[in-house]
């Protein structure tokens, strides 16, 4: 184990990358629910074992708020996947 939990399906599969907009670092995690508490769209709730999970993935705008405020570093985003980033480079083309 790296201390790197997908999650989710409360913290402990990582058979979703492509659903869940974040990732946590369970050995970096304090339980604080600081992100929990601070997501605009409620996505994150906490698990059986206290840890934060994308309880509603689909929710999530990407802001970063809960990447940006975890005092322990142990959430972060992950990445837009690569065909959302080319069709965002696609409309800035359209823009231009
Ligand atoms: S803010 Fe950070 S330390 Fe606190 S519960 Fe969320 S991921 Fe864990
Ligand atoms: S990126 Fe924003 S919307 Fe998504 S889980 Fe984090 S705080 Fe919530």
């Amino acid at each position: 184990m790296n201390g790197k939990v997908n999650t989710g399906s409360n913290g402990s599969s990582e058979n979703k990358k492509n659903k869940d907009p974040v990732h946590l670092f369970s050995s970096w995690c304090k339980k604080c629910g600081i992100c929990i508490a601070i997501c605009p769209k409620k996505v994150l709730e906490r698990g059986p074992e206290g840890y934060p999970y994308a309880a509603r993935p689909e929710d999530c705008i990407l802001c970063g708020m809960c990447d940006i405020h975890c005092p322990d570093y142990a959430i972060t985003l992950r990445k837009k996947d690569k065909d959302k980033d080319k069709d965002e480079e696609a409309e800035h083309e359209e823009a231009k």
